[in-house]
């Protein structure tokens, strides 16, 4: 029988995952569907019958976007290390009856980074702003790749504080407040993890952060040169990339859990890149 899998957000229009599983099953020869499920908002207790019944009915996984990643968290039986920092579950899977739930958003990330952009972190000086369920994911996935120093920058500082307390004693990392940044320095790697960029909003950092040598990541994607890019180049970054292979890399994570087969990336992101300019 043909697998069953889906994406539940809500709203759920723009979604890419059904396009981009769709292209990885047709690459790998995985017999599966995959659709895209507008979760209902209310009334409490909607969103996890909806999962339950996908499961029930022979759904093998399912990922989750805007606004249940917290609520598939707690409805899962079984949580990842990942997942349970993040207090959220971007993908989950049924098992035996089971619900296992997992967060590939930082390892998507990471690996986009690393692997597609080709920026190793090992030693480097890394800053990411926000404090926010993304940047929640992408701490644990950063401190593996041993940078030097990673810092967090968030409006609320005690969100970011809470963030690392929560990540233990597992690295170089410490919170900050963006007042404090213009005597910090500048970094190799600054990340924008926070949801400014959607409503064109730029957050409070200044220009010395940036190195020319450096790179600027926007978690956000296909908004071409956001508010923050557009800070970066103009100060002269030369690497500046939107979170366009995060979105695809987490899925191809969250494909390769399910299926047990990696799917390639290269073409996929290349088909979902809008040009920054
Ligand atoms: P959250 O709502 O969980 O967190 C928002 C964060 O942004 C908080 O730290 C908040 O700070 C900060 N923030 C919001 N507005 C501003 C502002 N004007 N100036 C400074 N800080 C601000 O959002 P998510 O973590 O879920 O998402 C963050 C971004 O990541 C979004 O752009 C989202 O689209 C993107 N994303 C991309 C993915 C991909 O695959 N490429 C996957 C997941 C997310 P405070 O706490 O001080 O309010």
């Amino acid at each position: 029988m043909t697998d069953q899998y889906a994406v539940i957000g809500n709203p759920i229009g723009h979604t890419k995952s059904p396009l981009i599983h769709g292209l990885f099953a047709d690459e790998t020869k995985q017999d599966m569907t995959y659709a895209a499920i507008e979760g209902p908002l209310e009334p409490e207790g909607a969103f996890a019958d909806v999962v339950r019944a996908f499961g029930a009915s022979g759904g093998k996984g399912m990922n989750v976007t805007a606004p249940f990643k917290l609520k598939a968290f707690a409805m899962a039986d079984e949580r990842s290390e990942r997942a349970s920092l993040a207090g959220a579950a971007n993908a989950l899977k049924f098992e035996n009856g089971r619900i296992v739930a997992e967060n590939f958003d930082g390892i998507g990330l990471v690996r986009d980074i690393e692997v597609n952009l080709g920026v190793p972190l090992e030693a480097q000086r890394v800053l990411m702003l926000g404090a926010g369920g993304a940047a929640r994911g992408a701490l644990l996935p950063f401190l593996a790749a041993r940078p030097a120093e990673f810092v967090i920058a968030n409006r609320d500082i005690a969100k970011a504080n809470a963030l690392i307390a929560d990540a233990g004693a597992r690295g170089s990392v410490r919170a900050c407040a963006y007042g404090d940044l213009e005597t910090m320095g500048r970094y190799d790697l600054v990340v924008n993890a926070t949801s400014a960029s959607l409503t064109g909003d730029l957050p409070p950092v200044p220009p010395t952060v940036f190195s020319p040598e450096g790179t600027a990541y926007e978690l956000a994607y296909g908004k071409r040169l956001t508010p923050f890019l557009r800070l970066a180049r103009n100060v002269g970054v030369r690497g500046i990339a939107d979170g366009v292979g995060m979105l695809v890399e987490q899925a191809a994570e969250a494909f390769a859990w399910w299926r047990g087969v990696r799917p390639q990336t290269r073409a996929v992101i290349d088909r979902l890149t809008v040009p920054l300019d």
